[in-house]
């Protein structure tokens, strides 16, 4: 009966490693197709900004390191950054260039709010399943810091709000820059 049994299988296990088999060329194939674009867009992004952990609380204030390296959020309305004039926003962890004056407004959310950054390649997004809510982190591209989070109830003309953690940014008045 057991040689039976297993004689009459044996085409379908033939079928199954056949099938196998050719998922798994298509993956590898798909996969080096993903690390070549991957390593492409790498050599064009800004440098990385890699740390140790030591490294990070040196440079970094405690309120600075809790949010940038520890995912904190930071109390709302205690740092929304208002009236600071015509400048850009820079990332407290790497100084990389993330957000300017024109497009930050008041949401009322309590935490310095932007519809739009300065370049998408500045800032990375990743799905953020903590708290049991569903919503999308941001972070630095260049030194990987949390930010904060990114909603579609903003203004146009993106419909976005950048909700991002004042501890996290530093303000760069236009002036400044200029000297
Ligand atoms: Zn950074």
């Amino acid at each position: 009966m057991a040689i039976k049994s297993a004689i009459k299988q044996t085409p379908i296990i033939g079928l199954l490693f056949a099938i196998v088999w050719f998922m798994g060329c298509q993956r590898s194939s798909n996969n080096l197709g993903v690390s070549k674009n991957m390593e492409k867009d790498k050599t064009d992004a800004t440098e990385k900004v890699v740390l140790t952990d030591e490294e990070w609380k040196r440079r970094l204030t405690p309120e600075q390191y809790h949010i940038l390296r520890q995912k904190g959020t930071e109390r709302a309305f205690t740092n929304e950054m208002k009236n600071l004039g015509i400048g850009s926003f820079v990332c407290a962890g790497c100084e990389n260039e993330l957000f300017v004056s024109d497009t930050k407004y008041d949401s009322g959310c309590g935490w310095p709010s932007f519809y739009d950054a300065v370049d998408d390649d500045n800032i990375t997004q990743e799905l953020d399943y903590s708290f049991s809510m569903k919503r999308i982190e941001v972070l630095c591209s260049r030194c990987d810091g949390h930010l904060g989070h990114i909603f579609n109830d903003g203004p146009q003309p993106t419909g976005l709000r950048y909700c991002i953690n004042g501890g996290a940014i530093k303000f760069r008045k236009d002036d400044e820059n200029k000297k």
